[in-house]
């Protein structure tokens, strides 16, 4: 019955390693597994014994159990250090000095009978129909091992236990669950390999079927052991924020893929370091690092010809209050930036010539007026319509009116410096202001803009349109200064006169003198 059960636990026992394995790659929980698969090696090598006909058989399968035995505690030391962030401390030549004794081990168990260093007696005994191992001597070899196990296991308890005190619920649950089921199954061995419990050998076989249990009770229950590290992973590595974590020292002591992508270097590459050769090549997020407590920077970060934008958050780790790092998180906000640029651009353009719309254009130029004012520099003001329009649309269609404009438009931005404002005033009338600009240098900027537009015909798919323009300029001086209601005015004035004046030709606004009421030539 016993028996039976244990052979029940162990093949659930190496289910559950075997689904553990496929969980996921990180060593934490590729080490979770080959723990299971060793305790099932175990369970299983115990009930094959019992159900021996032959104490041959039950020798092989006494011997066959070393190989699940001796790996527990050096997997169950590395999970513990995995799961616990200390990871790092398995070095390749740790490892193999952690598993030096266990190979050793093996070796010896099946050459027992050449030398006699693991055991120098073992009795088994048939009882109500199965085998139990009864007694048994020890050798020199059996004892050292049993030494080294229990100390390997009393470390790694001793730092599941510190584990427990300082990690988050949801941690200390699964720590918890572990330790409930192989405290008891511990306690037994170590009764029972020192002989201490020669009343009832059941108790340690008993005890891992209690472990089985519990680990199965855990994964059922809580869906605790494998998931939540793999939880933990999918939240932290595959999260799209990049994060980092430092010490109070300033060094790298965690990040995720995320940052390992963003910042172009590895894990192994980073951690240790300091901040300051972790981020050199990133000035604006090291300086980001050392912002307060929740006052979120953005910085622009370009790799290639990309350039994206991220927001980031740094946050001091307490522990106990007391303040053990700190956490930088950058969140990308590229999209969200491209899609402000993209209502911006859409509330201050206009869709169809991509110029101003004439919303943008007071609010640029009643500030280049008022600077212009200050400063006491001159500006001028063009403002232009295109001639005899109506009948391009008459004749030609909506269409090809529509490629008129913005061929003009795209003509006048010809003519002006990238600190001049010109937008899409209304329908085929269009507003020009020159920063810095004199009469005479405003009516140069018209004539060639008139000349521009008049010079060459306009392709409207097959055929050409001859358009032209009328301008009037109105031109703002330190000793006559305009505000720009009076220079849009004066501006429009001049232009209804260059139309009355047969159109395709610029007309000039007089100077106003001594700010009073402008004049029109
Ligand atoms: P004038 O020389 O006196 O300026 O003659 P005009 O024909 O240009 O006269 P008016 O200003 O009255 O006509 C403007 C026309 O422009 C009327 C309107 O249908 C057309 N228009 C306004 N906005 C658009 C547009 O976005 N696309 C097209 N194709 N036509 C437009
Ligand atoms: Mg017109
Ligand atoms: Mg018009």
């Amino acid at each position: 019955m016993f028996a039976l059960l244990m052979l029940i636990a162990g093949t659930a026992t190496s289910s559950l390693a075997i689904y553990t394995w496929i969980q996921g790659r990180k060593p934490s929980v590729r080490t979770f597994a080959l723990l299971l698969a060793a305790i099932s090696l175990w369970l299983i090598c115990i009930s094959g014994w019992s159900l021996s006909s032959t104490v041959d058989l039950a020798m092989r399968w006494f011997w066959l159990q070393f190989l699940g035995v001796a790996m527990v505690p050096v997997l169950l030391l590395s999970y513990v250090l995995h799961f616990t962030g200390r990871g790092s401390a398995l070095t390749p030549s740790r490892r193999l000095a952690l598993w030096v004794i266990p190979l050793l081990t093996q070796a010896f168990a099946w050459t027992n009978g050449l030398h006699h260093l693991m055991f120098r007696e073992i009795h088994f005994s048939s009882r109500d129909g199965i085998l139990v191992l009864s007694s048994w001597v020890a050798g020199p070899w059996f004892l050292l091992y049993s030494t080294y196990s229990f100390g390997i296991i009393a470390v790694a308890l001793l730092l599941m236990a510190r584990a427990v005190i300082g990690s988050p619920n949801i941690f200390r649950r699964q720590l918890l669950a572990l330790l409930i089921a192989i405290i008891p199954a511990i306690i037994l061995t170590l009764l029972n390999t020192f002989q201490l419990l020669s009343a009832n050998l059941w108790l340690t076989p008993m005890a891992f079927v209690l472990t089985g249990a519990v680990i199965v009770w855990a994964i059922v229950r809580h869906q605790m052991i494998a998931v939540v590290p793999v939880a933990r992973d999918l939240l932290i590595e595959q999260m799209d924020d990049a994060m980092l974590v430092i010490d109070e020292r300033e060094r790298v002591v965690d990040l995720n893929m995320a940052m390992e992508s963003l910042l172009g270097r590895g894990r192994g590459d980073l951690l240790s370091q300091s901040l300051y050769s972790a981020l050199f090549h990133v000035p604006d997020l090291l300086d980001s690092a050392r912002l307060p407590d929740a006052t979120p920077a953005e910085i622009e970060l370009s790799s290639g010809s990309r350039v994206r934008h991220y927001e980031v958050t740094a946050r001091t780790l307490r522990h106990n209050s007391a303040p053990v790092g700190r956490l930088l998180v950058l969140r990308d906000i590229t999209r969200t930036k491209l899609a402000q640029a993209e209502l911006f651009t859409l509330a201050t353009t206009d869709s169809l010539t991509g110029l101003y719309n004439r919303r943008q254009f007071f609010q640029l130029a009643s500030q280049q007026v008022e600077i212009a004012t200050r400063s006491r520099r001159p500006l001028s003001l063009l403002l232009f319509d295109i001639d005899h329009f109506k009948q391009v649309n008459d004749c030609y269609g909506h269409e090809a009116g529509d490629r008129v404009l913005v061929e003009v438009a795209s003509r006048a931005q010809r003519v002006v410096r990238s600190q001049d404002i010109i937008c899409r005033y209304g329908g085929e009338e269009f507003v020009i202001l020159l920063v810095d600009t004199g009469g005479a240098d405003g009516g140069q900027v018209a004539e060639r803009l008139r000349d521009l537009v008049a010079g060459t015909p306009i392709d409207i798919g097959g055929d050409h349109v001859a358009a032209t323009i009328s301008v009037g300029v109105a031109t703002s001086v330190p000793d006559a200064l305009m505000t720009l209601d009076d220079l849009l005015r004066l501006a429009d004035g001049a232009m209804y006169r260059a139309k009355q004046a047969g159109r395709n030709r610029v007309a000039y606004a007089e100077r106003v003198v001594g700010g009073g009421q402008a004049a029109e030539a």
